[in-house]
């Protein structure tokens, strides 16, 4: 035992608010004007600069940037769009909602679980539109060959950069690849504004588009109304109200210059999470060979096989150690496997994924968070060996 067993509670997911956040809310608070207006417009150019982007939209979640993306595109009912299955359902839903058809595909394998363009390539129909990449944990997903799929075949990308913040490759910064780029400033996220997400788009005319759909497609904005006092407005379309608040665009703003310091750490624990896993047999590590930029969101492991990972998951909770999985596959969910709206075509058959399902079953979530201590790390490796030699 290289750690003390004294008991600890690890939290599963932690932010990085402090004085700073505290201060600049209590600003906006006291400022006469809380929803959308000079922050939000502030922080969207930092985040637009941070990524390298010419410009980004902020609105209230990353589940209404994934949205707005099926409205800016004008994905249409019947219309097909091929994502992972792995992957939180977000994504799945936006398109569900409008009769859009999510065609889910399968993963890499148990080293990388992101989409497989092969997987992708196989399933693209006379019916498909656009294509979603998600970056799994923080890891690029295969996005340079899904950009050259989708240029071959005129479908749009979509990244759902949730998980990776400015994140720079070779192929360019994660959310610039694909038309358009959405992300989420969730509670758990590398970087949060408690509710909140971004839109970046490769053209200026569909960000456009996002900005008009986020505020019901009125010409102006709603404070300049209010100041003054303007009845009349005209609407180009139909929108909805994606608002972010200016509380969150300042929580924003600080929080995206602690990205870097947080990613760092993030990383340090990355690597000693890995060198400590690689020492406890039958179990494997995705990612751990990655070479590269990762936002370093999760640090999921795979239990060895047959596993009963909700046992593992009790002892594991008993001990101090909260896990999660990311993610119950989307296609085995009730509501996509059964399909009770018909969204499927009988064209497309009911596919088994064989590498989603393989992992999805082992699949487990460790504590991951900038203010984790070395010896957190330490303490819940050895307590996941415990776990394991005891079973
Ligand atoms: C968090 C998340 C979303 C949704 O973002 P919200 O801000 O929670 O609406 C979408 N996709 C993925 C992969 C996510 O992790």
């Amino acid at each position: 035992m290289t750690v003390s067993e004294t008991r600890r509670e690890i939290a599963f997911a932690d932010n990085t608010i402090g004085r700073p956040e505290i201060d600049a809310v209590t600003d906006v608070l006291t400022s006469g004007w809380l929803s959308a207006d000079r922050r939000t417009r502030v922080f969207e150019e930092e985040f637009a600069a941070a990524t390298g982007a010419q410009d980004a939209v902020f609105v209230s979640s990353g589940t209404a940037a994934l949205h707005l993306a099926v409205l800016a595109l004008g994905l249409r009912p019947g219309d097909e769009v091929i994502m992972p299955s792995l992957t939180f359902v977000a994504g799945a839903a936006c398109c569900a909602l409008h009769g859009v058809v999510p065609v889910l595909a399968d993963i890499h394998g148990a080293r990388d679980l992101t989409v497989d363009p092969a997987d992708i390539e196989r399933l693209i129909t006379e019916r498909t539109r656009a294509i979603v990449v998600m970056h799994y944990g923080g890891y690029p997903a295969s996005v340079a060959q899904v950009r050259a799929l989708a240029d071959r075949h005129g479908l749009h990308l979509v990244e759902d950069a949730a998980h990776s913040p400015v994140v720079s490759t070779p192929d360019g910064a994660l959310g610039t690849v694909g038309d358009i780029g959405c992300f989420s400033f969730f509670a758990t996220k590398n970087l949060t504004t408690g509710e909140g997400g971004m839109i970046l788009a490769r053209d200026a005319e569909l960000l456009a588009r996002v900005r008009s759909l986020r505020s019901h497609c009125i010409d102006g904005s709603s404070r300049s109304r209010t100041a003054s006092g303007s009845a009349g407005y005209d609407v180009s379309g139909v929108g909805l109200n994606y608002r972010p608040t200016e509380m969150a665009a300042a929580l924003g703003s600080i929080q995206l210059g602690r990205l870097a310091g947080d990613r760092s750490r993030r990383s340090d624990l990355v690597s000693l999470y890995h060198g400590g896993l690689a020492g406890i047999s039958g179990l494997d590590v995705p990612f751990a060979g990655h070479q590269g930029a990762s936002a370093h969101h999760l640090l999921p492991v795979l239990l060895p096989e047959g596993s009963d990972r909700e046992r593992i998951r009790r002892r594991l909770r008993a001990a101090g150690v909260p896990t999660s999985v990311h993610y119950p596959p989307t296609h085995l969910m009730t509501y996509y496997r059964d399909d009770p709206d018909g969204l499927r075509a009988d064209a497309i058959p009911r596919e088994r994924l064989v590498r989603t399902e393989s992992v999805a079953r082992r699949l487990l979530s460790l504590p991951l968070h900038a203010r984790l201590g070395d010896d957190d790390v330490a303490y819940v490796v050895d307590r996941l060996a415990d776990v394991l030699a005891g079973e």
